[in-house]
C-alpha cells in the first residue's frame, strides 16, 4: 500500500544567520531566519513524510514555541520523522524537493544535500530527489526575501 504527503514551507533570508539547507551549510551573506536552523528544505520534507501517514505537520510535532528546539539542526527533527514513520508501518518510497530561491546558486550543493538526507532518512541517495529553481525574480522568492520549498513523499507500507 501507498501513500503519498505533500510539504511546503518558507523562511526569511535575514542577516546574521548561518545558511542551512538541504541539511548543509551553505557559505552566504544571508541565512534562513527561525527558531530552529530553519532549514527549509528539510521542513517540508518533514511535512511531506509526515502527511503521507496522515500524522499531522512539523509544528505539532516539534513546536516552535518549545525551547528545546530553538537552535536545533533539522536534521535531527528528520531522523525523528523517519522514526515516527517507522512506527506507523511504513517506509519511504521516494521523495522530491524543489528548492525555490534566487540567491545563492542551489545546484553546485545538491549532490552533498542528497548525501546527507538519505544519510540522516537511512535510504538511498536515489530516493530523495533535489531540485532548484529561481522563480524569474517574482515574488519574495524571486526579490530574495526568503527561500520556498515543495516537497512530496511516497511511502509504502513495510513488508
Ligand atoms: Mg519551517
Amino acid at each position: 500500500m501507498f501513500r503519498i504527503g505533500m510539504g511546503f514551507d518558507v523562511h526569511r533570508l535575514v542577516e546574521g544567520r548561518e545558511l542551512w539547507l538541504g541539511g548543509i551549510k551553505i557559505p552566504h551573506e544571508l541565512g534562513l531566519l527561525g527558531h530552529s536552523d530553519a532549514d527549509v528544505a528539510i521542513h517540508a520534507l518533514c511535512d511531506a513524510m509526515l502527511g503521507a501517514a496522515n500524522l499531522g505537520d512539523i509544528g505539532h510535532h516539534f513546536p516552535d514555541k518549545d525551547p528545546k528546539y530553538k537552535g536545533i539542526d533539522s536534521k535531527i527533527l528528520l531522523a525523528e520523522v523517519a522514526k515516527l514513520i517507522d512506527a506507523e508501518g511504513y517506509e519511504l518510497g521516494n521523495a522530491d524537493l524543489t528548492i525555490c530561491c534566487e540567491q545563492p546558486k542551489i545546484n553546485p550543493h545538491i549532490a552533498a544535500m542528497k548525501a546527507v538526507l538519505a544519510q540522516c532518512l537511512n535510504c538511498q541517495e536515489q530516493q530523495v530527489s533535489i531540485k532548484a529553481t529561481t522563480t524569474e525574480r517574482l515574488g519574495y522568492t524571486g526579490r530574495g526575501e526568503g527561500i520556498a520549498t515543495y516537497a512530496v513523499a511516497l511511502l509504502k507500507r513495510k513488508a
